[in-house]
């Protein structure tokens, strides 16, 4: 069975799709009142944040578009210093879309949302005629209540502070890149698409110490140095040996002529903190499942001439730069 134009009508035929997949797979007691909008008490600081999801090809090695709706989303909020709770989820669903695909996508929506105890509590469908879309694309807002006493921004980064991430860089794009089948190469590298709430909850065990976190998807991990650095009037200092990098994406990015430093992520976080900590955190950070091949991978100083520097294995350096123009479009 295919995704009809009826579908997005607002009459019966959508009412069904909803009742019996969405609400399905997802209903809650807020969801199931099908109000106009929902209504929750959230009496604290809170962090919203919004994504949309236009990946290609939909299904791909380690996830798909749902799972990364719902990763991406909850990130966001997690790398904050919040706990996820709520999010919303709007389809944009192409019509002939087949509906064992759809019935996949939201199971695995349902699936990442179960493990992180988070509620879609709102959430539309409409239908676009054939030609008019690319099978489907998916926004997701999402809310969390932030935790006690934490501030984090990626403008807080101070001179000495100690630079971290939680594992090996480029995964999603090089795992991306390999499913585009006109690239015409094969790899079996899996996107890191995971939700990084339970890490970053136990990262946050001496808040006081974090000063700023942020998953680098698009533009990578040299987006994320350079935005960190431009915020902060500092310059971060990356040890290109200490980044840790598989051997899989590093052939792939060989092979393209690519930097796996500006390849995205779906799965890791970016996290500096005060010197005094680092070692800790690392600790806590390799005991973690998400965070086998952290590493301490630079250093934030005195800002320099530029935002962000890579510093190679003789102690030279060179500008790390921000990633320019789209090398690879709808990659998330
Ligand atoms: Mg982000």
């Amino acid at each position: 069975m295919k995704i009809r134009m009826a579908h997005g009508g607002g009459g019966k035929e959508t009412m069904a799709l909803v009742n019996d997949l969405i609400r399905g797979h997802l209903g809650n007691d807020i969801l199931d009142r099908m109000e106009d909008g929902a209504v929750f008490h959230h009496n604290c600081k809170t962090v919203f944040t919004t994504d949309s999801f236009v990946v290609k090809p939909l299904f791909f090695p380690g996830g798909d578009i749902g799972k990364l709706s719902v990763c991406g989303t909850i990130n966001d909020i997690s790398v904050m210093g919040a706990i996820p709770e709520y999010l919303s989820l709007s389809l944009i669903i192409e019509e002939g879309f087949p509906l064992t695909d759809l019935k996949r996508i939201i199971e695995s929506i349902a699936a990442e949302c179960g493990k992180e105890d988070v509620k879609v509590a709102c959430g539309d469908t409409k239908v676009v005629e054939k030609g008019s879309g690319d099978g489907l694309f998916i926004n997701t807002s999402g809310i969390g209540r932030l935790r006690d006493g934490v501030s984090l921004s990626i403008s807080n980064v101070e001179p000495g502070d100690v630079i971290l991430i939680n594992g090996f860089v480029g995964e999603h794009g090089a795992a991306i890149l390999g499913a585009r089948k006109e690239l015409n190469f094969v790899s079996d590298i899996e996107s890191d698409c995971a939700p990084l709430t339970s890490l970053v909850s136990k990262i946050l065990t001496n808040n006081h110490d974090v000063h700023a976190m942020r998953d680098p998807t698009r533009g990578g991990l040299a987006a994320v140095v350079n935005e960190m650095g431009l915020a902060s009037g500092v310059t971060i200092c990356v040890d290109e040996e200490k980044v840790p990098v598989s051997q899989k994406v590093a052939s792939v990015c060989d092979l393209l002529g690519i930097s796996p430093l500006e390849l995205a992520n779906e799965g890791k976080v970016v996290v500096a903190l005060r010197a005094g900590y680092a070692k800790e955190a690392l600790g806590i950070m390799r005991s973690h499942p998400l965070g086998k091949n952290a590493q301490i991978i630079g250093f934030a100083e005195e800002r320099g001439p530029f935002p962000s520097v890579l510093k190679n294995g003789l102690g030279a350096r060179t500008i790390l730069e921000m990633p320019r123009g789209e090398h690879l479009p709808r990659i998330c």
